[in-house]
């Protein structure tokens, strides 16, 4: 498996991978299973396989976590390594944003304005920012993304269409701990007490996910079912919404696919979770 930290050296490899498929994970590092699922996807359905690691400090807001953002790279190459990866790209920041970077990709819209795009102001801009620039570095032919940040994937989907940019993208469903915990890296930052406590996003998540395959159509009574099993916890809900897949329009009845989306907070710790609420599903 190869390792670069440079840009230099990522294009000589990157050229002389034209005859074969490219298959790209771009993330942030700490590995978990959820971004071994994205690995193994790639690998299954491409010739080469390219996983990125990178901090990007252009998604985080300043009061965000970026400087206690868990890194551990030596853990995430032994791990990347046992999947059959290819090459790693782990650049530093000043080789990602040399001095004089002037560019941003913004993407507009209630997909990458409302909830993640209101709480987290710049976050999509940066995320389409290193998105593109990783796209045009990596030229893969295919890209992997978690509905875990189910937002991010419809940006990135906006993005890469808006942009005629020549890259499939395969969005795989969230992995999940055993007790339904979504796996995240920031995960490390809960206390053993606040983990047990997370537990009710999913809770609150899948008892609405029930009703609604009970036949509840009314988005105000699952976003109500969703807050009321979070109350008695120590979760504080930052927002709870129900989206329209498509336009991403806060929904009344839920008709056509939709997620259902939750931020909330354990101590000082941020969490996001969804699920798809699909009327067309048996
Ligand atoms: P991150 O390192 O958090 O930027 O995530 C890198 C990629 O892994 C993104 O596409 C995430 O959506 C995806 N991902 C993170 N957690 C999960 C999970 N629990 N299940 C599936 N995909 C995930």
């Amino acid at each position: 498996m190869h390792l670069f930290r440079t840009i230099a050296e990522l294009r000589i490899w990157r050229s002389q991978q034209a005859s074969r498929s490219v298959g790209f994970v771009p993330t942030m590092g700490y590995l978990h299973e959820g971004h071994l699922a994205l690995v193994r996807r790639a690998r299954a359905e491409n010739e080469t396989v390219v996983v990125s690691i990178f901090v990007n400090p252009l998604q985080f807001g300043p009061q965000e976590d970026y400087d206690r953002y868990p890194r551990d790279l030596d853990r995430d190459l032994y791990l990347l390594e046992r999947e059959g990866v290819d090459a790693v790209f782990a650049p530093s920041v000043s080789e990602m944003y040399p001095s004089g970077f002037s560019t941003a990709v913004v993407v507009t819209g209630p997909i990458a304005e409302r909830l993640e795009g209101e709480a987290r102001p710049g976050h999509f801009r940066g995320v389409a920012t290193v998105v593109t620039r990783l796209f045009g570095l990596v030229q893969p032919q295919r890209a992997y993304f978690g509905w875990k940040d189910a937002q991010q994937v419809l940006v990135v989907q906006r993005l890469v269409q808006d942009l005629a940019l020549p890259v499939d993208i395969v969005p795989l469903p969230t992995v999940r701990e055993a007790d339904g915990l979504a796996m995240s890296s920031r995960n490390v930052y809960l206390s053993p007490e606040e983990r047990v406590a997370a537990s009710a996003i999913p809770r609150a998540l899948f008892a609405a996910l029930e009703r609604f395959r009970s036949g509840e159509r009314a988005a105000a009574a699952l976003r109500e079912l969703v807050r009321r099993t979070l109350t008695t916890t120590p979760v504080r809900l930052e927002y709870v919404s129900v989206s329209d897949l498509e336009t991403f329009q806060e929904v009344e009845y839920v008709e056509r696919p939709a997620l259902l989306l939750v931020a909330a907070w354990i101590g000082t710790t941020r969490l996001i979770d969804n699920v798809l609420l699909d009327p067309g599903a048996p």
